[in-house]
């Protein structure tokens, strides 16, 4: 099994990161019904070699902090009993914030992030909060120094904020190679969390998860929560078949 990946949930953003609130609210129900959610720390000490989760196990993550997570997210998750981790763009909290800039499928308005009392507030009620950088730029672009810097200040003002360990970073766009590997261990994380798209070698900084998309079914979604499926992703086939099935009307 495994763990998913969202961005927003919006009833108005159309876009491959958001979700309806109707969607939202059917996975959810689905995931407390057929699936073991649990909270990620969880996962990753049950996560094999392979970057599977045991049958049944999955857990939920959110990226990149929108402000609708508020609204449409953390009330659904409460519902159904469900726990889940939000990456924060840790600049977007801070006094002077960071607006988001980093959406290739940006809405003709605003994205709005959660605030340093929203994220306390979710905290309070039991939902937990990791790394997502500092400014959410592609990591692999970066100098390693200027990397290592960029995941060192945002696991620091994160654990201020939340005076608690912060020991996981989602990786901006999935995107990571050896040198952001090295850089986030060094900034004292224990795990990366990852996104891949196809062969990549699972590990602690390497932690593979699925992204769910606008239109993802129950059925879609007990196939991205199935073994097979992570291990499909992870294959040397799964590229030409994903550009494949783009291809195709
Ligand atoms: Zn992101």
């Amino acid at each position: 099994m495994t763990i998913l990946c969202y961005h927003s949930v919006d009833p108005c953003w159309t876009s491959p990161l958001a979700v309806t609130p109707e969607e939202f609210e059917q996975q959810c129900a689905w995931l407390a019904r057929h699936r073991t959610v649990v909270p990620l720390d969880v996962a990753l000490d049950h996560m094999d070699a392979k970057g599977l989760l045991p049958r049944g196990m999955v857990a939920l993550t959110f990226d990149d902090g929108f402000l609708e997570l508020r609204d449409n997210v953390f009330p659904t998750l409460e519902r159904h009993g469900l726990p889940a981790t939000t990456f924060l763009v840790a600049a977007t909290l801070t006094h002077e914030g960071h607006p988001v800039d980093w959406v290739d499928t940006a809405p003709t308005w605003e994205l709005q992030t959660l605030t340093s009392d929203h994220v306390l507030e979710a905290r309070e009620r039991g939902f937990a909060f990791a790394s997502h950088s500092w400014t959410h730029r592609t990591l692999p672009e970066l100098e390693a120094e200027d990397c290592l810097e960029d995941l060192r200040e945002s696991r620091v003002f994160l654990e201020d904020l939340l005076q608690q360990p912060v020991p996981y970073l989602a990786y901006p766009r999935g995107k990571h190679d050896a040198m952001v590997r090295r850089a986030t261990e060094r900034a004292g994380y224990s795990h990366g969390l990852a996104l891949p798209e196809g062969p990549e070698t699972p590990g602690p900084y390497a932690v593979p998860r699925a992204g769910v998309f606008p239109g993802n079914s129950a059925k879609v979604l007990r196939a991205k929560t199935s073994r097979r499926y992570q291990a499909f992703r992870q294959s040397s086939v799964y590229p030409a078949i994903r550009s494949a099935l783009r291809r195709s009307p």
